[in-house]
């Protein structure tokens, strides 16, 4: 076993040796850019994004013409909330989302708020889920889109996006949803959920960097975005820029991959997650943050009451995990997610994510857990507070 043990995949994940192979020959060799027409290299190129657009497509239930290629989720989650606030302004000025969205969107919204649109910021409850019955009442006519993400970074709590696309079609509002931590990992229909636009990222499930896919719905209804980069005609005009071909070919064969496998790893991941989550919830100063069952496979999160956690990093070392999350874990301010389910400041910031993935191994998660537990347990005893208590739980 090799150490530091890799327990941060909700942040990155390696390329899958496959993926990498198959983006290898339009480095150098299938080189062409995608929009030349008149030869060779063109067309390899043109071909190739045209498989990976089916693949992509074919993970979530899409058809290839709605998948517009991107950077990856920032730029997914910056284009359909600008260009939907722009593009639907005459029907109304009023957007939803969610107090434990990403930055991405939480930062867009608040943009948008400057730009004199009215935002929304529906809380969440002690597990992390939203109320749909409040989504049900706040949505109105002037409600253009409602962005809520299917599955958290942080916490791992998978909302009901199936329910809540419904709320938003019934009302007449375009549903987005940061599908970031949920497509390769877990089922995702666009159809059977009722979405309008998704965002999709490749590394975070075993394809490259900065590459990425927004899912925009072309009929029922046919969803028109006003394009927030302007040059040439790739991706129907909605997205200028030369195609990222190699990284293009990453996404799709990630997703052929993720389709082929996605039954046999949640299984895997569910018993790696349910075993270790049983062994630290065990200690007494231990909470799980985020629903116990409606959460992401590979995904755990624990604050600890008592304990430095300081103290407890240094000691751990050898393994490579988040406290909060990778994005917020540099400022001193606790978790936004945190903190929106409830969680006090103290327990906020004494928190730890654990995220495993596809060269995980049960060696590995065993050595995690027992490091983790003996040293929670030693740091415990040398508590200066030493009255040990379950922290409460928050509903
Ligand atoms: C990682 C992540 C993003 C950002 O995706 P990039 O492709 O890295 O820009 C957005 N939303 C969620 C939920 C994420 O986990």
């Amino acid at each position: 076993m090799k150490l530091p043990v890799y327990l941060d995949y909700n942040a990155t994940t390696p390329v899958d040796p496959r993926v990498l192979e198959e983006m290898i020959p339009y480095f150098c060799e299938r080189f062409g850019n995608a929009s030349s027409s008149n030869h060779k290299f063109g067309w390899e190129a043109e071909q190739a994004v045209a498989v990976a657009r089916k693949r992509v497509a074919d993970l979530i239930g899409a058809i290839p013409r709605d998948i517009v290629f991107t950077s990856g989720s920032t730029e997914s989650n910056n284009i359909s909330l600008k260009g939907i606030a722009e593009s639907y302004s005459e029907k109304g000025r009023h957007i939803v989302t969610c107090t434990t969205e990403h930055k991405a969107i939480l930062e867009t919204c608040k943009y948008l708020e400057e730009l004199g649109f009215e935002v929304t910021y529906l809380e969440v409850d002690g597990n992390g889920l939203l109320d749909t019955e409040e989504l049900e009442r706040t949505v109105t006519e002037k409600t253009i889109i409602v962005s809520v993400m299917m599955a958290n970074n942080e916490i791992g709590t998978i909302q009901p996006v199936a329910e809540i696309g419904r709320i938003c079609r019934s009302k007449g509002a375009l549903f987005h949803t940061d599908a970031t931590q949920a497509v390769g990992k877990i089922p995702v229909n666009v159809d059977e959920m009722n979405i309008d636009l998704m965002s999709i990222s490749a590394h975070k499930f075993y394809g490259p960097k900065g590459a990425g896919a927004l899912y925009v719905r072309g009929r029922n209804p046919r969803v028109t975005f006003a394009k927030q980069t302007h040059g040439g005609s790739q991706e129907k005009s909605l997205r200028a820029g030369t195609l990222n071909v190699t990284g293009i070919v990453g996404l799709g064969k990630a997703c052929e991959i993720a389709a082929e496998e996605m039954d046999n790893e949640i299984e895997r991941h569910v018993k790696m997650r349910n075993r270790m989550m049983k062994e630290v919830l065990a200690l007494e100063n231990t909470v799980l943050n985020g629903h116990p069952e409606k959460r992401l496979p590979n995904n755990l999160n624990f604050s600890f009451s008592d304990i430095d956690i300081n103290a407890l990093i240094g000691d751990l070392h050898d393994l490579a995990m988040s406290t909060g999350s990778a994005c917020t874990s540099s400022s001193m301010e606790p978790s936004h997610v945190l903190t929106a389910i409830g969680r006090p400041r103290e327990l906020a910031g004494s928190s730890l994510r654990l995220s495993f993935g596809r060269y995980s191994t049960d060696e590995e998660i065993d050595y995690a857990t027992e490091r983790l537990v003996s040293a929670v347990k030693r740091l415990s005893e040398e508590s200066p507070q030493s009255v040990i208590s379950k922290p409460k739980e928050i509903k």
